[in-house]
């Protein structure tokens, strides 16, 4: 493909973008198709012969757009959002066009000090104190296993790296709530510590990790021979939105030396409101943090956030360094290679700069401030109706329910009814919801963060989980009288 026919076909894409964007509510949020008849529809065998460039946009069109799950639908209101928007999307396709690998500052000296800035950026956006540098991540999975391995190394004296994890006389412990991420239990895998030696430390009524069974649980390993390097604490929990006490485990953290790791990949895009700073109360007192804003800051996937107070630590922790990757232009600038896993690195900042630019940081905080006041306005109309039901608190923009008929209904009657009630929803269409278990009952998560998700959206779903749920109990009825 030349330069005449790129310049011809990118223009068309350009149209189809904005016409997808323009129209994405005529799309069905998620399709409804048998796993496999993707990959049936597509040659068992790469094209010997080029294809013309309309032939593969057919295909596109057909084959792959009607069978996506589109998140960028404003009833999606499944998991958490990946949200995007247009910034977000054209400087995309320029870092494509870039397609710079960004491993250290002399391979992409730009977009190293843009990121660098674009940290600082943020970091003042969501009320970081100034000891945090960072950098930027594919996911949040992979900054906290990076917290792991450094909490590792520093508790060891980089003697893991050393001589592996045999030569180490003890077993080492890691904390996090019984309804923290699975990404948690996933880097103490990969780090070697191993799943046995994760603790999963009991919440409250709102979900939030006791802090004192988190002393009492450190206090018994202490005492049985393991070294506690490691706890994870979460602002806005996946399951429930729950917000840990922050300053409470840092405090812990301290008395036992105990690396403090902060997870807000979701809910930190909402540290940039001054009304929801409470919930990271005591973070100065964390040594690293990350968040996602991938999720809800209107930046594409991907885009995650790391933020740590002892970089040094941290590039001890990874840093490795071959002949072929030594440049020697001094400590000014970061190699962020040395930041993450991969050596390969996407050039992420663009996005982010795009995003901030366009909105502001007042237009990003309105936009956010909207959704967790269309979240609150549902948990107050589902407080106020007489067959619904909220299951936990409604901090940010998610909230958790379940329909609970009149009349006589067993638990898993109840339970068998939401999951019907989630699943007729979803092949309707028109909205999308995923579910979770809180106390043993199935939850509903409700999670509103789609950029252009208004209340009429919220209001237009919850009229049709009401209409969908009247139904199945009309129909369950039916089928009782029917004996
Ligand atoms: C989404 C989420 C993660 C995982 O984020 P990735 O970037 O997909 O790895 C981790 N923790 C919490 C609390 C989350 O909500």
């Amino acid at each position: 493909m030349g330069p005449k026919s790129f310049r011809a076909e990118a223009h068309k894409l350009v149209d189809w973008m904005a016409d997808y964007m323009e129209h994405i509510e005529d799309q069905t949020v998620m399709p409804d198709l048998q796993p496999g008849a993707v990959k049936e529809a597509l040659p068992e065998l790469p094209p010997e012969k080029a294809e013309s460039f309309d032939a593969q946009f057919q295909d596109f069109e057909t084959l792959i757009v009607p069978n996506m799950t589109h998140w960028q639908h404003p009833g999606f209101f499944a998991y958490f959002p990946a949200n995007a928007s247009p910034p977000s999307v054209l400087a995309e396709m320029l870092t494509a066009t870039l397609g710079a690998q960004c491993m250290s500052w002399n391979t992409s000296p730009a977009a190293t000090e843009l990121e660098v800035r674009m940290i600082e950026w943020l970091a003042s956006m969501i009320g970081l104190p100034g000891a945090f540098t960072g950098v930027i991540q594919d996911s949040a999975s992979s900054a906290t296993l990076c917290a792991i391995l450094t909490a590792r190394e520093r508790a060891t004296r980089l003697e893991s790296n050393r001589k592996g994890l045999a030569s180490l006389g003890s077993s080492m412990t890691v904390y996090g709530s019984t309804e923290c991420h699975s990404s948690i239990e996933k880097a103490v895998r990969i780090a070697g510590i191993g799943s046995d030696n994760f603790r999963k430390i009991a919440v409250d009524e709102d979900f939030a990790l006791r802090a004192a069974d988190l002393e009492a649980a450190i206090k018994s390993d202490i005492a049985a021979g393991f070294r506690p390097i490691c706890v994870v604490a979460a602002i806005g929990t996946t399951s429930s939105g729950a917000i840990d006490p922050v300053r409470e485990i840092a405090e812990v953290c301290r008395r036992y030396d105990v690396w403090l790791h902060v997870d807000a990949a979701w809910a930190g895009s909402a540290l940039i409101l001054p009304e929801n700073r409470w919930s990271a109360d005591g973070v100065e007192a964390a040594d690293s943090f990350v968040f996602n804003p991938h999720k809800w800051l209107f930046t594409n996937f991907d885009c995650s956030a790391y933020f740590v107070k002892d970089a040094e630590a941290l590039t001890q922790t990874l840093g490795i360094l071959p002949e072929y990757l030594k440049a020697g232009q001094g400590s000014e600038v970061p190699d962020y290679r040395d930041w993450g896993i991969p050596l390969g690195r996407r050039f992420r900042a663009l996005k982010l700069w795009f995003v901030i630019r366009t909105y502001g940081v007042e237009g990003l905080r309105e936009r956010i401030r909207d959704h967790i006041a269309c979240a609150k306005q549902l948990a107050t109309v589902i407080d106020e109706s007489k067959d619904f039901e909220r299951l936990a608190p409604c901090h940010l923009a998610l909230v958790c329910f379940r329909y609970r008929p009149l009349g006589n209904y067993n638990e898993s009657e109840i339970d068998l009814l939401n999951q019907t009630l989630v699943s007729k929803l979803n092949k309707d269409g028109r909205i999308f919801l995923t579910h979770t278990r809180l106390n043993d009952h199935y939850t509903i998560r409700f999670s509103v963060g789609q950029t252009n998700t208004k209340w009429t959206h919220v209001s237009d779903a919850w009229d049709a989980i009401k209409a969908k749920a009247h139904e199945l109990v009309e129909l369950s009825e039916g089928a009782r009288r029917n004996g």
